[in-house]
């Protein structure tokens, strides 16, 4: 009884200055959360080298899971066969993308085998505060970017079950001319060495299997404590309303 109560004292009543009465404190402290601490979304960053199927995850990622949005980025590289501007990318000319860089209309970007890609920033931030989990689909340069301007994001990279499946799948995929696959292919390996720099690392052996682990690590996130703490809060404004 006796360390419920001060784990519940404790919890709910931080930063209490002493001497104030305990229901003052508490509804000045809530007042200022309520403002302060609506529930946003989780920007979940998800890397892997090409081939490791991160684009197939996130579009399952998609159908699967309820309040999430798709950050469409910006590139230079011309569109692939069956690629749509504005569903898969938002293709710009290098002046165009220079433009966007100067105004600081990006979060992050990044030269990707000779073109630039980067993630508008607005519809980011403007999803994260309707309350939707963003997932951002770039390269590790990216996300570095990201988790410096950005530390609340959760960083997932995506490796292939071996570099011989890799390279499987992207032969396999046959969008990319003969020369660019084995440039993809050296870069897999020297981006496989910024794994360690992420909160996740996921193998995408099957993709149901892999996805799955995803939304698992989405839904773990929304617990943390730092994401529910307005919870606790709510159920410490109820007890003191019925206390009085
Ligand atoms: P692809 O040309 O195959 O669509 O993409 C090449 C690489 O660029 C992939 O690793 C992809 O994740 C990354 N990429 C795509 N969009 C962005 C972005 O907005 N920013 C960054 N930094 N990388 C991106």
């Amino acid at each position: 009884e006796m360390s419920a109560s001060l784990v519940g004292s404790e919890m709910c009543i931080r930063d209490r200055p002493t001497g104030l009465p305990l229901t003052m404190t508490l509804t000045t402290k809530l007042e200022k959360e309520e403002t302060m601490n609506k529930p946003q979304g989780i920007l979940l960053v998800l890397s892997g080298p090409s081939g490791a199927g991160k684009g197939t995850i996130c579009g399952r990622l998609l159908e699967k899971r309820d309040h999430m949005a798709y950050s469409v980025s910006c590139t230079t590289r011309e569109p692939r066969k069956g690629e749509v501007d504005g569903k898969n990318y938002f293709f710009k000319t290098r002046e165009e993308f220079e433009e966007m860089i100067k105004n600081g209309g990006l979060l992050e970007h990044a030269s990707v085998y000779g073109n630039y890609y980067g993630t508008p920033r607005q519809y980011v931030l403007d999803k994260l505060n309707e309350g939707l989990d963003v997932v951002l689909e770039i390269d590790p340069q990216g996300a570095l970017q990201v988790k410096k301007s950005y530390p609340d994001g959760v960083f997932v990279f995506i490796v292939p079950p071996s570099l011989d499946e890799l390279s499987k799948r992207i032969y396999k995929r046959g969008t990319d001319a003969v020369d660019v696959i084995k440039r993809r292919l050296s870069a897999a390996t020297s981006e496989l060495a910024y794994a360690s720099k992420y909160d996740y690392i996921v193998v995408n052996d099957e993709v149901e299997r892999a996805t799955d682990k995803v939304s698992k690590i989405i839904d773990v996130e929304h617990l943390k404590v730092g994401r529910t703490y307005y919870i606790v809060d709510e159920i410490c404004q109820q007890k003191t309303t019925e206390q009085d």
